[in-house]
């Protein structure tokens, strides 16, 4: 029988076998593994976090600035994956905040119509054509259900069944030539 080697966190004093279900890896420790017991480590990181809140908000903000084009990279692939979860969440706020976003896009339009005019033609287009979520929730809203009611899952639905037409129509057009 293989024998499990063991190790005592010195924080907590209990011994707990040598694996990465009980310590957390740290590629710079000699064997890979932190000093700590995960629940130990935890427990300091938060501590850890609340003790020097100032210096990491102002270490993130500094690796930001440096790493904007890989940061925006990040935030992009974050924001694909989310995309209708973030735009729920923003309405909701739109909602909370609705005044004062309406009197700032306001002033925007009267300093900007030509500008308006262009950008609400081309994203229509382009959300018509990508089945993209503001596009799929107003067809929601014109069968006569509250925007503010609407959740991902019934988009997702809406948004299959669009495909679905959209490929039956072709295939009749196919057919017909
Ligand atoms: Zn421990």
């Amino acid at each position: 029988m293989k024998e499990v080697k063991t190790r005592v966190c010195p924080k907590c004093g209990e011994e707990k076998p040598l694996t990465e279900e009980f310590w957390p890896k740290n590629c710079s420790k000699k064997n890979g593994l932190e000093r700590y017991c995960i629940k130990c480590k935890k427990e300091y990181d938060v501590e850890y976090y609340q003790k020097n809140k100032e210096k990491i908000l102002f270490k993130q903000r500094k690796y930001y600035s440096e790493n904007t084009l890989r940061c925006l990279q990040a935030n992009k692939k974050h924001y694909e994956k989310n995309k209708d979860i973030i735009y729920l969440k923003s309405l909701k706020y739109k909602h909370d905040h609705l005044l004062l976003t309406r009197q700032y896009r306001n002033n925007w339009i009267i300093r900007n119509p030509e500008k308006n005019e262009m950008i609400i033609k081309a994203s229509r287009k382009k959300r018509i054509k990508n089945i993209d979520v503001h596009y799929v929730r107003s067809l929601i809203h014109q069968m006569g259900i509250d925007r503010i009611d609407i959740t991902p899952e019934m988009i997702e639905l809406k948004r299959v069944q669009i495909q679905l037409f959209r490929t039956l129509k072709q295939f009749k057009k196919e057919e017909a030539a």
